[in-house]
């Protein structure tokens, strides 16, 4: 008998678990979008954003999820024939790089796998070597596919330390409002966004940070398009002009909440939260995987995303685990992505999301629920996967 009647978790890795203040906030009569108390609010969000992703620079806003502020960071910054360098750790920079790559941008990929993060020292080599034909070094802060986190500080320490001038352009969808982030301090030029993970917003919008340097770039991209021009959503004068048309009106609402709520936490909190969170869950996994063939996919917790956790679990009762959580006891996983071929392995792979508005209860009762489902559907493990995590929050809670 099914056991899943109740409050559900949508604990896929985005969309995130949707506040109900968010919801709220977002369910109202449709506002005057010419001038009075919206044009007003979306101001504030500009500095409210830029405060989020630690910048004093600029922010573009665009109707669109986290493929098209791919495109439209793409389109600011190169002309047809550009070259760029994309070291590869998951399924993520290979999707920014094929978009790059159909409007004519020439794309390298240094490909590091699905169970490791950037080499810093071939990326560096390939930099030594270039006669200045790379303008960008493309990457992704947490590949959502493989649960990695690439250490972006030390990304830009590299590229700077080979004397190379390229811009370095950082996808953070799965990562802004979960893992420590800071645009300006790290040398980010271009940062892409989207609201629907770490910033709890239903999918559709989509934000593009960048830095000076990167706007002397788009004086010269032949990519950029009237709609996706940077430009002319900064500090436009027409309040139609931040998304060049009618505006996102409710989504704008539903952000200003959830940053309200990331305001009330604050920020450093909130990164320490998710990071709590995720060394509870690890705690869990890595004892259940000391005996059977369950495994985090990133080995190395130093390297592990805080948001979302990509498993392996050797074994074709991945898929049935995920069923179960989801139709027996209103978990809903999800499912492995980009680490196989369909077919019978891509059973073995799925992944826990655990970004945004999510807490200790939360995640407890997610992993007791995944230990009942290792039991039903017999995937051995090491029982005691629980206390682990539980012993993980009971620490963290004094910190
Ligand atoms: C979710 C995600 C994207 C794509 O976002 P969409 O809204 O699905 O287009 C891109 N990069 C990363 C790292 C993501 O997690």
């Amino acid at each position: 008998m099914s056991l899943a009647n109740g409050l559900t978790y949508l604990a896929i890795p985005g969309p995130s678990v949707m506040p109900e203040r968010v919801l709220r906030a977002m369910h109202r009569a449709a506002p005057n979008i010419y001038y009075g108390a919206l044009p007003d609010m979306v101001s504030n969000l500009v500095t409210r954003l830029k405060q989020v992703a630690r910048t004093d620079g600029h922010v573009a806003m665009y109707i669109a999820n986290g493929h098209g502020a791919w495109e439209a960071a793409v389109s600011n910054v190169f002309s047809p024939g550009d070259l760029v360098l994309v070291p590869a750790t998951g399924r993520f920079a290979h999707g920014w790089a094929e978009m790059a790559g159909v409007m004519g941008v020439e794309t390298e990929i240094l490909d590091f796998g699905k169970r490791a993060t950037i080499d810093l020292d071939t990326l560096k080599d390939r930099l030594e070597a270039d006669d200045g034909r790379i303008k960008a070094v493309m990457a992704v802060q947490t590949d959502t596919s493989t649960g990695v986190r690439n250490d972006i500080a030390a990304l830009r320490a590299a590229i700077d330390e080979t004397g190379h001038d390229a811009l370095l352009m950082i996808d953070c969808m799965a990562s802004l409002g979960c893992d420590r982030f800071e645009m300006d301090a790290w040398g980010v030029d271009v940062m892409v966004a989207g609201c629907q993970k770490g910033l709890m917003t239903p999918p559709g919008l989509g934000f593009v940070f960048f830095s000076d340097k990167a706007d002397q770039a788009r004086e010269d991209a032949k990519c950029v398009t009237h709609y996706w021009d940077w430009r002319r959503r900064i500090e436009p004068p027409y309040f139609y002009q931040y998304f060049d048309g009618t505006a996102p009106t409710h989504h704008l609402y539903g952000l200003d909440e959830a940053l309200n709520m990331i305001d009330e936490e604050g920020l450093e909190n909130v990164w320490s939260r998710h990071a709590s969170i995720a060394r509870a869950i690890w705690a869990a996994f890595d004892h259940w995987g000391s005996s059977g063939p369950l495994e985090v996919n990133i080995e190395d917790p130093s390297i592990r995303s805080h948001s979302v956790t990509a498993l392996r679990a050797n074994s074709e009762k991945g898929t049935a685990l995920r069923e179960w959580c989801e139709t027996q006891a209103g978990l809903t996983l999800g499912i492995g992505l980009g680490m196989v071929e369909e077919g019978p392995e891509w059973h073995h792979f799925f992944r826990l999301g655990h970004m945004g508005h999510i807490n200790a209860q939360m995640i407890l009762g997610a992993l007791a629920t995944v230990e009942a489902g290792l039991k039903a559907v017999d995937l051995p493990h090491a029982s005691g996967g629980i206390e682990k995590a539980a012993a993980v929050i009971a620490e963290e809670s004094k910190s």
